[in-house]
């Protein structure tokens, strides 16, 4: 029986690990998912800010122009012939000065904005950096994780003939058999004051008898696990 706990534990044991060994690259996979993630949303808030930056930039080439024709205007009005002409340049060079003036507000905005923005993009960036280190370090972490395993699973598989060995080969079966019908991995069960501890049930007075007489396999009968004494 001792043998058969000893397999049990090694069985597990490499169970688990390539458990893990699976879980690893999915786990590394959405961190650097994550670490994308973080990246596009910087540069999604640079597309934004390029837009405010140009048009910016635009506003500042109108109000020049509307300058120009300011002067322009200035100039035709000491060649006009007539009042009313003169009258029309006036209110045309008043109009104009009120859409620079206009433009100017909205420059003056967009600039605080643009600002705005540069700081906020900083703080944003500073953040982004710690939160992509953190995930550079466990995705480090995984693939330390992911070598040790792989190592300790190659060691450990070469332990099984070793351990099967000691064991009867019609117990081997019986164990294999259940361990292949359990989720768990665990194909025995301990036995500690009269209870099965694969399911929790208290075992008939018969069968703790038949496992102390420790001669023949004792098969659970609610959880059909192969039952040992613990010490
Ligand atoms: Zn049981």
């Amino acid at each position: 029986m001792n043998g058969l706990v000893d397999l049990q534990a090694h069985d597990l044991l490499v169970h688990r690990l390539k458990k893990r060994l699976q879980e690893i690259p999915a786990a590394v996979k959405k961190l650097e998912g994550d670490a994308r993630k973080e990246e596009e949303a910087l540069a999604e808030l640079d597309r934004k800010f390029k837009h405010e930056e140009v048009t910016q930039k635009e506003k500042e080439l109108e109000i020049k122009s509307g300058e120009e024709e300011v002067k322009k205007l200035q100039k035709r009005l000491m060649e006009v012939k007539t009042n009313k002409e003169y009258t029309a340049l006036i209110h045309e060079i008043d109009s104009t000065k009120v859409r620079i003036s206009q433009l100017e507000e909205e420059a003056l905005r967009l600039m605080d904005s643009v600002q705005d923005f540069r700081r906020r993009r900083e703080e944003v960036r500073k953040n982004q950096d710690k939160k992509k280190s953190a995930i550079q370090a466990s995705i480090n972490a995984l693939r330390e994780e992911e070598t040790a395993a792989r190592q300790a699973l190659e060691a450990e598989e070469k332990k099984r003939p070793v351990l099967a060995s000691v064991v009867s080969r019609e117990t081997l079966r019986t164990y294999e058999q259940v361990l292949n019908k359990k989720a768990d991995h665990k194909a025995l069960a301990a036995v500690k004051a009269g209870v099965c501890k694969g399911c929790q049930m208290r075992l008939p007075t018969v069968t703790i008898d038949q496992l102390h007489k420790g001669t023949d396999l004792i098969i659970c009968e609610n959880c059909s696990r192969i039952l040992y004494l613990e010490d």
